[in-house]
């Protein structure tokens, strides 16, 4: 491949290490030690996002879910501490924000999303505030669960943008677990609960929603679809909404309240959007299977930014890395690209404390769990399983590039 003469290259330059980037480095380090990879991360820790859930709800530690970036780099890649800010992939070429640049042999972008505090006007000045929170930045995760247990009754209000979003589950979780939080504390009688979606559906894949609604319904919890966030008053705690009316008028309203779960639109890093690479949303434009890049066949992705038509999750990432992998090492030997991705990704619905319903499923909406056990039903072995396995599953085991796996399945 060409490059110009000067250009630093790498055989592989992986972009952000989160989930995605260190597991798909770890993988092709497993498989060929002495690979040349670099990774071109900003960031000093890796969170576990995942249970930032279990933080807001009190049932987690903050300082469990993170790690020094130093200790989750795979062993053997070469960690550039800065940040990508151009791509140029006709010239296997990335730009830095401090300068740099480097070309490579096979990109691998995998920077995650956006998360667009801003899209909501008023929001970034009372996030950690006013009884304003979101289990979304970890910096004020902990604050929900301040917010859950201050509250002596009111209106409690959870919101969901426009899809997609990373774990399009997580909106309604903190709300379950909000819930039982003030039922078990008897304040449920003074409390107004309302769940406001900008999408239609609770839930992406239609076999869960009445479950879910069920759920809601116990929880004496509202639910108000088509409503987006967008704007947030912390001094007169205020929210407002838009909608469209029944004459398909669009219209606002706002709402007072005392507690405000906000989930942030989302959207694909600028950097992202702007670059050759992108789709006409913004994601990187991959093929849904082999995920390389559908123009570019030296670029992958995967990860919340890539534009794979599956919910963006960590449960996604563990079964694209090893497809990703494979590919890579394929692309270059020259090979063909035999690995598959089928979609598959899951999210465990938490509906209280010690609850879990787990919703797995693959390309198409198709439920496919892996254990043989009812996926609609409410499952205190699956909280332990979210509470307790899945953290070390995934920084020991993941992150270190391990795959072995139990097949999902239609069952
Ligand atoms: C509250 C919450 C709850 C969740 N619950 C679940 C759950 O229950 N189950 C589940 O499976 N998933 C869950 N997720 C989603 C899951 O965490 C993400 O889908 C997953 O982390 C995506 O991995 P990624 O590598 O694509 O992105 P990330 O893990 O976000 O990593 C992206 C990395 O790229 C770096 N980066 C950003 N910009 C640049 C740049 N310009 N240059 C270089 N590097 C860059 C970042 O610093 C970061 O390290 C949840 C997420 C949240 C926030």
């Amino acid at each position: 491949m060409s490059q110009s003469a000067s250009l630093h290259t790498h055989q592989v330059v992986v972009i952000g290490a989160g989930a995605a980037g260190t597991s798909v480095a770890a993988s092709l380090l497993r498989q060929r030690p002495g690979l040349d990879v670099a990774i071109v991360e900003p960031g000093d820790v890796h969170y576990y996002q995942p249970a930032l859930t279990l933080v807001g709800g009190g049932a987690y530690s903050l300082a469990k879910t993170a790690r020094p970036q130093a200790q989750t780099l795979p062993k053997g890649a070469r960690w550039i501490r800065a940040a990508a800010q151009e791509l140029q992939p006709e010239q296997n070429r990335i730009i830095l924000d401090d300068g740099r640049s480097f070309g490579y042999d096979i990109l691998v972008v995998t920077p995650g999303l956006k998360l667009d505090w801003d899209k909501v006007e008023g929001l970034r000045e009372t996030l950690g505030r006013n009884g304003v929170c979101s289990n979304y930045d970890p910096s004020v995760a902990e604050y929900t669960w301040q917010c859950i247990k201050q509250f002596r009754g009111g209106k409690a209000f959870f919101t969901q943008p426009p899809a997609p979003i990373k774990c399009a589950g997580a909106p309604q979780k903190i709300a379950y677990l909000a819930a039982d939080y003030f039922r078990k504390n008897q304040i449920a009688g003074q409390s107004e609960l309302r769940f406001y979606a900008a999408g239609g559906a609770l839930f992406s894949v239609p076999d869960f929603v009445p479950h879910l609604e069920k759920v809601a319904r116990r929880h004496n919890i509202g639910l108000l679809m088509n409503h987006n966030l967008v704007a947030v008053n912390g001094d007169t705690k205020e929210a407002t909404f838009r909608f469209t009316d029944g004459e398909g008028e669009a219209r606002e309203i706002t709402e007072r309240f005392d507690l405000l779960h906000v989930t942030p639109p989302q959207c694909a890093p600028d950097f992202v959007k702007a670059s050759p690479l992108a789709n006409a949303d913004g994601w990187v434009d991959v093929d849904q299977h082999s995920l390389q890049h559908v123009r570019f066949p030296n670029v992958f992705s995967l990860g919340d930014c890539s534009s794979l038509p599956t919910s963006k999750t960590a449960a996604a990432v563990r079964k694209q890395s090893p497809v990703a992998a494979t590919n890579i090492l394929a692309q270059l030997a020259n090979g063909q690209l035999k690995a598959s991705y089928d979609g598959y990704t899951s999210c465990p619905i938490v509906t209280g404390y010690g609850k879990v319903m787990l919703a797995e499923f693959v390309y198409g909406g198709k439920v496919t769990p892996t254990l043989p056990l009812s996926p609609f039903k409410e499952s205190a072995f699956y909280w332990q399983v979210k509470k307790r396995a899945l953290p070390p599953f995934y920084f020991d085991y993941m992150l270190r590039g391990r795959e072995g796996d139990i097949a999902h399945k239609a069952r």
